[in-house]
Parts: C-alpha cells; structure tokens; sequence
C-alpha cells in the first residue's frame, strides 16, 4: 500500500519523538512491503516563528491531503505571551475542527513489565489494564454558549452543554466499531439520573446498539465510574462518553498506566484520515537532550496503522516491538526504575525499530 503521511513535528520534545516514529513507520514499510511518503506541516510555536501563525493555512492544506496526520507536540513557555487567538494550542483546536474530528480514543493499557510504576494496588494492577476510551471531542459544554454576567450586583457565569441526536449516533457508532476490534464490551458513561442530554445520550445509545448485537452494552454513571477505574479497571474493554466526562475520566484512566511518556490518542472523524499523537505536551524542561521517551509516539503512530490504514498486523508488529523492548529491561528517564537499562531517546527508538518483524 502507498500512504501519504502529513507530520507535524511541533515544538519542545515535539521533532525528537516524531523522528524516532518515523523511523519506525520505515521500519514497518521495509517489512512490510508498503511506501510511506511524508509531508511536512508545520504548526505550533515553530510556525508562529516562521509564518506568523499558529496553524498556516498550508499546513492545514497539506493535512487535509493526506491519508493521516502525525503530530508530536506545541507550545512552550517562549510563546506563553502569543495572543490568545493565536496560541500554539489555538492552533490544535482549529486543526480538530478544521478535520471535523469528533471522536478521541485513548488506550489505557499497562505494559506488565511498568506494573510497578502504577499508583495503584499491585492486586489491582495484576488483573490486567486493558481498555480504551472513547470520548466524543466536538460537542457538549465545551462548545456550548459561555457567558459571564452581572446579574444583581454579582457575578452569574453559565456554559451551556447540548448534544444533538447525530451527534450520540456518530460517536456511539465508533464505539461499538471499535469494541468489535477488542473485546466486544461497550460500558456507555452518562448523568442520566440528573442531566437531559445524558438521557439523550443513553437512548440514543441504545438505539445505535441493535445494529450491534455481537457488542454487549452495559450503562454506568460517571461518579461510579470514575470509582470504577480505580477499583477494578480490568473489568472495562470499550468505555464510550461525551466531552467533558471524557476529559476527565482518560486523564485518570491514563494515569493509572503509568508514564504519560506511554500514552497514544487518536482523533477521528467520518473517512478513515486521522489525527494521531502522544497525549503529553512538548515537555520545554527536557526538550534537545534526548532524554524523552518516544513510545506514546510511537505507539501513536500504530494506532495510525491499525484505525486509518487498516494494517492490524502492522500495528501488532509495533506494539510487539515496544513488549519486546521493555521486556529486554531498556528504559528512558521517565520509566526508569532500579536493575533496567537507562537510555537516551534515539536508542529507545532504534531498538524498538529493529524489534519489527513481519
Ligand atoms: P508536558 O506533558 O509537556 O510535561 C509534563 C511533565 O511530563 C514534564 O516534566 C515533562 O518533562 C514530562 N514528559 C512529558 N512528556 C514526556 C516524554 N515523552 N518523555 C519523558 N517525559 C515527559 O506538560 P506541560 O509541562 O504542562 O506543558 C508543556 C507545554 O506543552 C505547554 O506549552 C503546553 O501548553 C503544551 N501542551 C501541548 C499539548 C499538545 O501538543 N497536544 C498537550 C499538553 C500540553
């Protein structure tokens, strides 16, 4: 297969951890049989520096082109100052929309030789933490009405939450299509005891569920929930919740795994093109001394493979290679722990590219 690759390298850690991802997508190439062509899109501090604007309309152009996007990571403290409207980040945001991706999924997943590593109780963490998160990304009170008024001689603040019927269709259809890549478990997280467009949302749900009747669908309240993940993570494989929730609950679910080092995402939308990138940010403190742990791109970059491009047995082949790596005792900085190997960026890298086999 030809794919069209369009990368954003960023700022900070950003352009190291992408070069180690790509890498490793060549690796996969060679193997595999298949040409990976890039395209460079810059975005972030780096681009207000040179164009004067946080996401340039070329940069935009060329994601809107390819088959998928590569993102490593923005911001920093040198554009701290940068108008709002114009902030690195603003730029993420108006990438999201401009690619009209409305659903985000995030794997929690725990590698068992970072069990350590877990906050949580090592009875807990040995039944296993396997389960992904889909979160709709577009909707809800983040993109509702926000107003702030006077009202009485005080302050009276509202933000608006509203979710359209399409809108559950759309995001709960990529559940259940993603739950029948796992393990055929979809856990639906509302307030319907308190909240209409929760109520929407778990009738809307149940509606979309009968063209899924190999999926099994179970609904539970966010406040349990978020107890759930804690408690007894093992016991989710697909959980599916709206924006704000969703925000909340994969910022947990992530830090119950570990390193945030780890962690992929992967922004979608109708069509199979993507947006795929680590969930930290572009980490200024250890930015240019390859010290940054490349895997949540890497593993990003997998995420790529299996949901854009179709190549399941490709993503295996990474995800594989990272097992292997760790299990051979190589660690960065962030993961490091007593009796394993501490190594830089670019040979984490490397070793996990040489790791790939068909
Ligand atoms: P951060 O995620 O960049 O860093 C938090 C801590 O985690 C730091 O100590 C950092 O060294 C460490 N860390 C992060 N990624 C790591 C990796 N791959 N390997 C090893 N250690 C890692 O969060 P922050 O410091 O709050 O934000 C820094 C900048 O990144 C800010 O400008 C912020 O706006 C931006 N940001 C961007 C994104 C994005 O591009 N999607 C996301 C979050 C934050």
């Amino acid at each position: 297969m030809e794919k069209r690759i369009a990368v954003i390298r960023g700022d900070g850690i950003g352009p190291e951890i992408v070069g180690q991802a790509l890498d490793v997508l060549n690796r996969v190439a060679e193997q595999f049989g298949h040409t990976f062509t890039y395209a460079d899109a810059p975005m972030g501090g780096c681009a207000i520096d040179a164009y004067g604007s946080s996401l340039p309309e070329q940069s935009l152009k060329t994601c809107l082109e390819a088959d998928s996007v590569l993102l490593g990571a923005v911001g920093g403290p040198k554009w701290d100052h940068v108008d709002k409207e114009n902030r690195p980040e603003r730029g993420l945001l108006r990438l999201r929309s401009g690619m009209g991706l409305y659903a985000n999924l995030r794997p929690a997943r725990m590698f068992p030789q970072l069990a350590g590593a877990s906050p949580l109780h090592p009875d807990v963490v040995a039944q296993g933490i396997d389960f992904m998160v889909v979160r709709e990304l577009i909707g809800g009170i983040y993109f509702g009405e926000h107003r702030t008024e006077s009202v009485g001689g005080e302050e009276v603040a509202k933000d608006v939450m509203l979710y359209s019927t399409h809108e559950i269709e759309r995001i709960a259809r990529v559940a259940f299509e993603t739950a029948r890549k796992r393990r055929c478990r979809v856990v639906s997280v509302d307030k319907s005891n308190v909240l209409d467009c929760s109520r929407l949302w778990k009738k809307t749900v149940v509606r979309i569920a009968a063209e899924y009747p190999d999926v099994e669908l179970t609904h539970m309240l966010v406040d349990n929930c978020a107890m759930q993940i804690v408690r007894s993570p093992s016991q989710f494989d697909v959980l599916l919740t709206e924006n704000m929730f969703g925000d909340i609950l994969s910022d947990e679910a992530s830090m119950i795994t570990g390193s945030i080092g780890m962690i992929p995402s992967a922004s979608l939308g109708d069509g199979r093109r993507g947006l795929y990138e680590p969930i930290h940010g572009s980490a200024p403190d250890i930015a240019g001394q390859d010290l940054a742990n490349p895997i949540g791109t890497i593993l990003s970059a997998a995420m790529m493979l299996r949901y854009s491009f179709g190549m399941a047995a490709e993503a295996d082949a990474v995800e594989e290679a990272v097992c292997r790596v760790l299990g051979a005792g190589y660690r960065t900085g962030d993961i490091w722990s007593q009796g394993t190997v501490k190594v830089g960026c670019k040979e984490m890298g490397a070793r996990i590219a040489r790791e790939i086999k068909r």
